[in-house]
């Protein structure tokens, strides 16, 4: 096993569950410290738990992503017990209602936007100052097909994913000459609580996922983390403002002959 992440100190969002359990634990397995957040106390413990039974270290934070105070004092938190920020995930997301724009309530319009794409320029927000402190560092962030097409009934997921892409570029551009790079993913269908939530209420979705696919199968959560955790590790050293798409082809957009 490659051990790129030796003594590096990271901190992952959206850590009890789904994708952000496999980066975590995927980076636990490589010799990260790995700091985990999330709103569900339950499914933090259980990703630690995991990480300590492979003798792996990690803290827990239970936070709401879409909250300025309570991000910025994680991140300060891990400023003064790890002293340093060698990669973060901001990876915490939903998907909010599925309906057509019409019937779009502006409230859950907003609560998507807070949690997905607030959620993303805050954590940017107090990592890079940690990371320049350490003169390095390496951010991912987790976009989704969705900042690349328009799935109907998903405005406002859309919409937050498509800012994903645009303010992982922007941050890149602020600090390519500082040693920080800023990258995102873009998972297609994966196989996470979330996706079965979401295939219950949309329908339409979940169809997809069965006949559009070209690899005619869904992703795993630890096929999504081997990307997000190559991009942020120092075998990507030159790669920065790059939405690396990891979807089975789904986005392909050509056909089989
Ligand atoms: P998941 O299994 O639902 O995990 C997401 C985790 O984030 C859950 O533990 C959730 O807690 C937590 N969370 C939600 N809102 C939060 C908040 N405000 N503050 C802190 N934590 C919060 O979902 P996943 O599929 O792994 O998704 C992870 C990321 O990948 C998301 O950004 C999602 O948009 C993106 N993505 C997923 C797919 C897919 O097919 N699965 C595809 C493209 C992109 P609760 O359990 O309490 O909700």
């Amino acid at each position: 096993m490659s051990s790129l992440f030796a003594n590096k100190v990271v901190a992952v969002t959206g850590a009890g569950s789904g994708i952000g359990r496999a980066i975590s634990l995927g980076l636990a397995r490589q010799g990260a410290t790995v700091h985990l957040a999330d709103r569900n106390a339950e499914g933090l413990t259980e990703t630690a738990d995991l990480i300590g039974a492979e003798d792996g270290k990690a803290t827990i934070t239970e936070l709401d992503v879409s909250s300025e105070n309570e991000l910025a004092g994680w991140i300060e938190q891990i400023g003064s017990t790890s002293g340093r920020l060698d990669a973060a995930f901001n990876n915490a997301g939903i998907t909010g209602p599925a309906k057509r724009i019409e019937d779009y309530p502006l409230e859950e319009f907003r609560r998507v936007i807070a949690v997905n794409l607030q959620s993303v320029f805050l954590g940017m927000k107090y990592q890079i100052p940690l990371m320049k402190r350490g003169g390095a560092g390496s951010i991912v962030n987790t976009a989704s097909v969705a900042a690349l097409t328009g799935p109907g009934g998903m405005s406002a997921y859309a919409a937050s994913k498509h800012g994903v892409q645009g303010l992982t570029r922007v941050v890149a551009m602020e600090n390519a000459a500082h040693g920080i790079r800023v990258n995102a993913i873009a998972p297609g269908w994966t196989e996470t609580p979330m996706v079965a939530a979401n295939s219950k209420q949309n329908p339409g979705f979940a169809a997809l996922a069965q006949n559009a696919i070209p690899a005619k199968r869904g992703g795993t959560p630890e096929e999504i983390a081997a990307a997000a955790i190559w991009l942020a590790s120092d075998a990507a050293s030159y790669v920065t403002g790059h939405m690396l798409t990891v979807d089975g082809g789904m986005t392909i957009g050509g056909f089989e002959l």
